[in-house]
């Protein structure tokens, strides 16, 4: 690589990438998982930018590949094994090319991809972005490029993120970073370290950013956000939330995951009090049944959660209210599913995301709890939550059939160039035609047919 960007740039001064114009380098990145690792990745091209390097959306020119990778299920973690195949064989044609693979993989896999599979030049760790530049010096001198260290501190607080979406509408911030809940199943407490809050300042200051540069929308982004805490509780997540919305009337603010056990009603009056806080919360109950919730560590029962609910409902009677759910985890009994099938009901999900439970090295559940549903049984109550879930959430949609939004514009329909698509406050997809409206523009919208995941609807009049 070093010749090539010689070359690249006639220049005979000795390699210091700081002294390089911007973007002489091709970089490539390939996120998967979370929104967080889409944040990560930002943080990633900013640092990278700094070192020289530019975007490429195009892999077979990139110089060096990174894939920030997500290790939350198993086949989260095949998929990016079959991408490292797929790019190994750019090496044949390039032989500077560096690949890299960075995120929750990094710390689990690092002697297999880096020494005895070789698929990879680097491995980098979430808390180990700020050392990118310095790897990739090392692995162009063919040395192993490895830094899985995890920190108590880093949160990259000052460092402006590259934005990678397109539409320049909206954004991630994160406000903290790793995880202290330690749910039984889950492997990010492993992978992203423990918990810890960014600088509110530095939060503030990177939505001010955002909106001076047209953005309409963030979504504060941690593994839980109601443990948001800076300074022993000086600034909470309610006042965070607050702080936030107060920066804009006309920025919309987001957010996500909120923690069934830490969801305070402060939270939820702040949610009410601010208009352009969006009225949508993910609250991910995992199950319905309180031994299996015992079981997966999540420290509520299916009444506490029932609770929140309620207290949802009574606070802010418009909210759109989403989950998370795990077929098939250890000892789940059909009496168990039967409870996540009933409080699926009893809620009236808007929208779900719903997964397999799928066993993951080092975990609690790993060690001590037997993996024992079988795999069709899984597949099959898997199968069942999601009809269960379609249904609801078609009906959430017709009882929006004949309301009025205000909708933010964020892009064209993908089926037709005439029509645009935008999400209400509580974060549901409406399509409508275009008439004047551009990307970023507020429009009234009135919803006039569904599906179970699109509201159909045409501009009223605009804001
Ligand atoms: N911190 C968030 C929370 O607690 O809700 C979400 C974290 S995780 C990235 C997103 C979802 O993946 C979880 O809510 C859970 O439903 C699912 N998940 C996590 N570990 C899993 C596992 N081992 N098998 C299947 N699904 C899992
Ligand atoms: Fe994993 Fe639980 Fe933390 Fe969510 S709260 S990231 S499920 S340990």
């Amino acid at each position: 690589m070093v010749n090539i960007l010689a070359e690249r740039l006639k220049n005979d001064e000795p390699l210091d990438r700081k002294k390089f114009r911007k973007g002489a380098y091709r970089l490539y990145i390939e996120t998967y998982g979370c929104q967080m690792n889409v944040a990560d990745s930002e943080v990633v091209l900013s640092i990278l930018n700094e070192a020289g390097f530019g975007l490429t959306d195009d892999y077979k020119s990139a110089d060096l590949i990174l894939i920030n990778t997500c290790a939350i299920r198993d086949n989260a973690e095949q998929r990016i094994f079959n991408r490292l195949n797929e790019f190994k064989h750019l090496k044949k044609r390039n032989k500077s090319l560096l690949i890299g693979i960075i995120g929750c993989m990094a710390e689990r896999l690092k002697e297999k991809l880096v020494e005895k599979e070789k698929l990879v030049d680097l491995v980098v760790g979430p808390d180990a972005y700020r050392s990118l530049p310095d790897l990739v010096e090392e692995a162009e001198s063919g040395q192993k490029a490895i830094n899985v260290l995890l920190s108590r501190e880093e949160t990259y607080a000052e460092i402006s993120p590259v934005r990678l979406s397109k539409n320049g509408v909206s954004a991630f911030v994160s406000i903290m970073r790793g995880c202290d809940n330690m749910c039984s199943y889950c492997v990010v407490p492993y992978t992203r370290g423990r918990e810890r809050s960014r600088d509110p300042i530095t939060i503030l200051s990177e939505v001010q950013d955002l909106i001076d540069n047209g953005f309409r929308e963030v979504t504060l982004l941690g593994q839980n956000v109601d443990k948001y805490n800076w300074n022993n509780g000086m600034v909470n997540f309610a006042k965070l939330l607050a702080m936030t919305a107060e920066l804009d009337p006309d920025l919309r603010v987001r957010f996500s995951t909120s923690y069934p056990q830490d969801m305070t009603d402060e939270v939820l009056h702040t949610i009410a009090k601010y208009d352009n806080i969006c009225k949508y919360i993910h609250l991910p109950v995992q199950s319905g049944s309180t031994a299996i919730l015992k079981k997966m560590k999540r420290g509520y029962t299916r009444e506490w959660y029932m609770d929140r609910i309620r207290a949802i409902r009574t606070i802010i009677p418009e909210c759109a209210i989403s989950s998370d759910f795990i077929t098939g985890f250890c000892n789940e009994t059909e009496e168990d599913h039967q409870e996540t099938l009933s409080i699926m009901k009893w809620v009236g999900f808007d929208y779900s995301y719903m997964f397999k439970y799928s066993e993951r090295p080092d975990t609690y559940a790993a060690k001590r709890l037997p993996d024992d549903v079988p795999e069709e049984v899984k597949s099959r109550r898997l199968k069942e939550i999601i009809e269960l879930q379609n249904q609801l959430s078609l009906e959430s949609n017709r009882r929006d059939v004949g309301g009025i939004f205000k909708v933010l514009v964020e892009g064209e329909s993908k089926k037709s160039s005439d029509r645009l698509f935008g999400r209400n406050s509580q974060n549901k997809v409406i399509v409508f035609d275009k008439q004047n409206a551009e990307i970023g523009d507020y429009v009234i919208v009135k919803v006039n047919d569904c599906s179970s995941a699109t509201l159909l609807g045409e501009i009223i009049r605009f804001k």
